[in-house]
């Protein structure tokens, strides 16, 4: 007789999980609180879909916080293997010019989830849609609806962070685990955007203008890319991939500071120089010899005194080293994907919680981090694929 796996969660890391387990050898259930499956995932393709990012593995691997948890999962299955199997169901798929990878042909993200969905359907998996896990019974069963029962010989969770509440990635199962004993972290948002104090005026002028080709540093790490500026902040990559170290430092200090880079291809003394040569007033050169645009020139000009504007290396290294003071995270609901969790030290390498033999946790519900551009989704589908292979190798 086939042995029961049972998926709770049918996101990201839950239906890659569910597409690669070998159905001749498993009888597959994922059981999701919604009644479609999938739609974080949908949302994450509403704005620039990253499947993957292409970088080389060496890179790929130092996104993630803490170091070296997703290595193993990551040799198994790499943002090669993705692309490959993504092209194998039907999704093409190209590397943009940041290294990101979209789908291709302009395919919808409704179209990706839909292949995927094939998938599952061609292995006869079964769902079961508007089941909310609620705990687990004496025997380590799990409860459905505080009245289910289900057994099964291998259970898979993969509830999710808890930011976009409305795709059923609430959270709300925090409370239920430690039950079992097993540890859990307070939810934090990542790959968010971050309030900062703009002048009034400030951000009525500048809300939505973007701060492009800049570099954000903070200790050692610097991110190039881009932010927009928001009425409370900022949001944008170059920020979201400094998060692990912001929040670190919010919650020692309450503040954060970062530095903005505004010209980080233009070494200093090439800006001291164009400042230097220049024959027009300041204003005029920094928006017309150094480019820099209107909502640039507002941050920095009001930073300095009217002294320390004119005196040309105090106004070079205030464009190369902007000071930010970054004083909390914007709302957790509107975070592209959250930290705390399943503490990690409640899991074995291989993803099984330490309290409860053959239930294991993946995806976004344990607590780790990665920038956005690909790297969640890859996690999420290499702990999937993991987990599978895990299954299907077994005698
Ligand atoms: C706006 C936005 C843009 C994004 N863009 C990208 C991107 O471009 N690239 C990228 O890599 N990542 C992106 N992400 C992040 C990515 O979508 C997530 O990290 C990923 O989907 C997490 O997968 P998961 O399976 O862990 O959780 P989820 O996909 O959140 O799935 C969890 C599932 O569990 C279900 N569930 C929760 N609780 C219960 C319960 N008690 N019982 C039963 N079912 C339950 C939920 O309904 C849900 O279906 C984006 C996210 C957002 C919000």
């Amino acid at each position: 007789m086939k042995k029961k796996v049972t998926i709770v969660g049918g996101g990201t890391a839950g239906l890659f999980l569910a597409a690669f387990i070998e159905t001749d050898k498993y009888d597959v259930t994922i059981c999701e609180k919604k009644s479609a499956l999938g739609r974080k995932f949908l949302v994450a393709g509403d704005g620039g879909f990253n499947l993957t990012h292409a970088e080389e593995m060496t890179t790929f691997k130092t996104r993630y916080t803490p170091e070296g948890f997703l290595d193993a999962a990551l040799d198994q299955f790499d943002n090669k293997a993705l692309g490959d199997w993504l092209f194998e169901i039907g999704i093409p798929t190209f590397v943009g010019s940041s290294d990101r990878v979209f789908p291709d042909n302009g395919m919808k993200p409704i179209e990706v989830l839909k292949k995927i969905e094939e998938q599952l359907k061609a292995k006869d998996v079964k769902i079961e849609f508007n089941k909310t896990f609620t705990g687990w019974n004496e025997e380590n069963d799990l409860m459905f609806d505080a009245k289910e029962i289900v057994t099964s010989d291998y259970v898979f969770f993969a509830l999710g962070g808890a930011s976009w509440k409305v795709t059923g990635s609430d959270g709300s199962w925090l409370d239920v685990f430690p039950e079992k004993g097993i540890k859990t972290l307070p939810f934090k948002p990542a790959n968010c955007g971050y309030n900062l104090d703009w002048s009034e005026k400030f951000s009525t002028r500048h809300e939505g203008k973007p701060l492009k080709n800049i570099a954000i540093t903070m200790g050692d790490q610097t991110q190039k890319g881009e932010v927009v500026i928001t009425k409370t902040g900022i949001e944008g990559n170059s920020i979201y991939a400094l998060s692990p170290k912001i929040q670190v430092q919010l919650d020692k200090k309450k503040v954060a500071e970062v530095f903005i880079d505004f010209k980080p291809n233009t070494p200093i003394e090439s800006l001291l120089k164009k400042l230097t040569e220049s024959k027009e007033n300041i204003t005029t050169t920094l928006r017309e010899t150094l480019n820099l645009t209107t909502t640039e020139v507002d941050m920095i000009k009001p930073s300095l005194t009217k002294e320390e504007y004119l005196d040309i290396p105090t106004l070079a290294n205030r464009i190369k080293n902007f000071p930010l003071q970054i004083t909390g995270a914007a709302a957790i609901d509107e975070a592209i994907s959250t930290t705390g969790g399943i503490d990690l030290k409640a899991v074995k390498p291989n993803f099984e919680l330490k309290k409860l033999k053959n239930q294991f946790c993946i995806g976004e519900m344990l607590d780790w981090n990665a920038p956005t551009g690909g790297y969640l989704i890859q996690a999420c589908a290499s702990m999937g694929v993991c987990m599978a292979d895990m299954l299907n190798d077994k005698k």
